[in-house]
């Protein structure tokens, strides 16, 4: 378990609840999306029908779920949750969208693992508010046009490239969610802060911020650890250096890194004097699945300028040297 990994761990769906905010007001950052968003629904509103149906796109934990329930909730209608790898046949989804109430949300997170079928089934029924429902079996079975009420899909995907653009273009309104900069955590992590019941002294939300790899979810998830930490030390109120304490405890540096992350950075800048270093040679001296190197340590170790990406392979920067307090080699191609 990584406490600084994007996805929810152990019970923390649950905890993502509590800390959710149900207004579009309450959702921090991102403000030209909110912008966005907040014209889409207040022109659906205007003129009283349900909202185009909308995309969320973007990685995990950076608030798509919390979006739509916010959609709902603006629109003051329900909302139903499914997603992706919980439809395994088109049936599945068609017994949902014939269940459907006039205006309801319907909620489809991973929507890029909808199996082919349930696809196709999806965008007929986005685009033409109907469903074909199959009666009987083998040559006998006849389809029977069922029509539904107006209602929204929300989609959410990691992977927007992986949708097929017959199902993309069934979306009015594509959301982009990106990472949030520093100060953008800092105010959820004071928000979160009240919400919990912690107190804290100046300067400690950075520092949770700073760690924070411009994920919501990973602020909430340190801040709650940091909560742990007052409560065991009887803390009135939680100082900076308290915060680089207890997140120290869980070997997160001042960057955000963990353990993982500077065992890659060891392994390429010690073992491999800076690289370049292929992926499995690198993730088998570490020890993990190069799917996790891939997908969990490097997007962050790139996007910080820790690493470079080339044919060659992973090659450390200068900053990496530096932040394993080592004085980068000579580049012998100047
Ligand atoms: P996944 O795709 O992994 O489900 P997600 O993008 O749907 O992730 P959420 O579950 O919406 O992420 O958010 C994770 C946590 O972060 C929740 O507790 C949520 O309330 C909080 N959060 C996310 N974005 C914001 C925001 N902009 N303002 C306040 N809280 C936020």
């Amino acid at each position: 378990l990584r406490m600084v990994s994007a996805a929810p761990v152990g019970n923390e769906p649950v905890s993502d609840e509590e800390l959710r905010p149900h207004a579009l007001d309450g959702f921090i950052g991102q403000p030209l999306l909110k912008a966005q968003l907040q014209l889409f629904l207040d022109a659906a509103r205007k003129r009283d029908v349900p909202p185009d149906h909308i995309l969320l796109a973007g990685p995990p934990g950076l608030g798509k779920t919390t979006l739509a329930m916010i959609v709902a909730n603006e629109l003051g209608v329900p909302i139903r949750v499914t997603s992706g790898p919980a439809i395994q046949h088109a049936g599945d989804l068609a017994s949902i969208l014939s269940s459907l109430d006039s205006g309801e949300v319907l909620f489809i997170d991973e929507i890029h693992r909808l199996p082919r079928a349930a696809e196709e089934l999806l965008y007929i029924a986005m685009e033409d508010f109907r469903v074909d429902v199959m009666v009987g079996k083998g040559p006998g079975a006849t389809s029977i046009p069922l029509t539904l009420p107006r209602f929204t899909v929300i989609g959410a995907t990691t992977r927007e490239g992986m949708l097929p653009s017959p199902l993309r273009a069934r979306f009015g309104f594509t959301a982009h969610l990106d990472f949030y900069p520093h100060e953008e955590l800092e105010k959820l992590i004071e928000r979160s802060a009240g919400v919990l019941g912690v107190r804290l002294e100046n300067g400690s939300a950075y520092e949770m911020a700073v760690r924070s790899r411009g994920t919501p979810r990973i602020a909430n998830r340190l801040l709650r650890r940091v909560r742990d930490w007052a409560i065991v030390h009887d803390l009135d109120a939680v100082n900076p250096d308290d915060v680089k304490d207890a997140l120290s405890l869980y070997q997160i540096d001042a960057e955000g890194l963990d353990r993982l992350d500077i065992a890659v950075l060891n392994a390429v800048v010690r073992q491999f004097n800076g690289g370049p270093v292929g992926l499995n040679t690198l993730s088998a001296m570490v020890g993990e699945e190069s799917e996790t190197v891939e997908t969990v340590c490097e997007p962050y170790l790139v996007r910080e300028g820790f690493l470079v990406r080339t044919p060659k392979g992973r090659v450390a920067t200068e900053k990496a040297w530096s932040h394993l307090g080592l004085v980068p080699k000579e580049d012998v191609s100047k």
